[in-house]
């Protein structure tokens, strides 16, 4: 099997979607890019135009190979620790409003089942190590998923899995609901697409859950040293902060904001930065508020830990796919 090297900062690949110009950029280009300081080298087209420049696979990726994408390793994070399960029922999670209402889709009585249907025929997604890493963080600050436990599945594809010709654009819906026979031809298990989010222009992989062999997982972040003198340091700011009441409004601003920061918080984010200006600059946005307020004033101690947890997923993956190594393989 294939396990490529993780790089967080690797090169991006861009295209211009007036021009066709190809070239690579790093996190400060792509920044100055969208603030509108960078354009097309070429025609001169910025990040406002429709047709702007957009990440792109480089044509030296090898997933351009089909026999390459079916030894690569892939991955993907979740919350659930028994992914993907072929007894998934969609059903299972919903209210009986919720049943009701999709019951009558359609007039039929049948609304409820293809609605079922639907949501199992969806399609997984699997990326890079990276992309599996920054989906997980965009989850866990865009969704409310802070301290929800999230677990690294590193995948294994079938040898006969289809594959759909080419690398694709990624569709504005591509991370939802994405029905492969939607897309491609009948009997396709696995679409090549272009990841503008996560591990920018890195492939991904949309795929059926039968092209799927074998699975190991690991829960993340890994637990970490307590004794790690950054880390009870860490903790001892936090419960002191706990101690201490909300700062008094200083400005005018301040002073019309309805919740105010607790000290706790202030800490918290105080902290989160110390450890984002060691990361890649590409990912410091993503290491704020990874926490929710409530189960941070219940045990503020157990943040540093977790903090440092996380940036090692970004900082040694080694140790990541070291311990993967050691875990059993389930068949899907
Ligand atoms: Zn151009």
């Amino acid at each position: 099997m294939i396990e490529r090297a993780v790089d967080f900062e690797r090169l991006r690949w861009m295209r211009c979607g007036t021009c066709s110009s190809e070239w690579h950029a790093n996190a400060e280009w792509l920044d100055r890019f969208h603030q509108r300081d960078e354009a097309c080298l070429n025609c001169g087209t910025n990040c406002e135009s429709e047709k702007r420049p957009d990440f792109w696979a480089s044509q030296d990726d090898p997933s351009h190979d089909d026999s390459k994408v079916r030894e690569t390793f892939w991955y993907h994070t979740s919350t659930h620790p028994n992914w993907p399960d072929r007894a998934f029922d969609p059903t299972a999670t919903i209210t009986d409003i919720t049943k009701r209402r999709l019951q009558e889709i359609g007039g039929d009585g049948r609304g409820l089942e293809r609605w079922a249907t639907r949501q199992k025929a969806k399609a997984l997604h699997l990326g890079t190590y990276e992309a599996a890493i920054e989906n997980m963080l965009r989850r866990m600050t865009d969704q409310n998923g802070a301290d929800e436990q999230f677990y690294l599945y590193r995948v294994r594809l079938r040898r006969n899995a289809s594959i759909e010709p080419g690398v694709h654009p990624e569709r504005a819906n591509m991370a939802g609901d994405v029905q492969l026979a939607e897309l491609c031809a009948a009997g396709v298990d696995v679409l090549r697409y272009v990841n503008t989010h996560e591990d920018p222009s890195s492939v991904s992989l949309a795929v059926r859950l039968e092209a799927i062999l074998a699975v190991q997982v690991i829960p993340v972040p890994l637990a970490v040293n307590a004794a790690d003198a950054w880390v009870s340091a860490g903790a001892a700011r936090l419960i002191e902060a706990a101690r201490l009441p909300a700062p008094e409004p200083k400005t005018k601003f301040e002073r019309m904001q309805r919740h105010r920061p607790s000290a706790l918080s202030i800490e918290v984010s105080k902290m989160e930065d110390e450890v984002a200006d060691r990361l890649p600059f590409g990912l410091r946005d993503r290491f704020h508020r990874l926490f929710d307020e409530e189960n941070l004033s219940a045990e503020p101690a157990a943040f540093p830990s977790k903090l440092i947890g996380l940036a090692a997923l970004v900082n040694d993956p080694l140790a990541v796919l070291g311990l993967l190594d050691t875990v059993p393989s389930r068949e899907v």
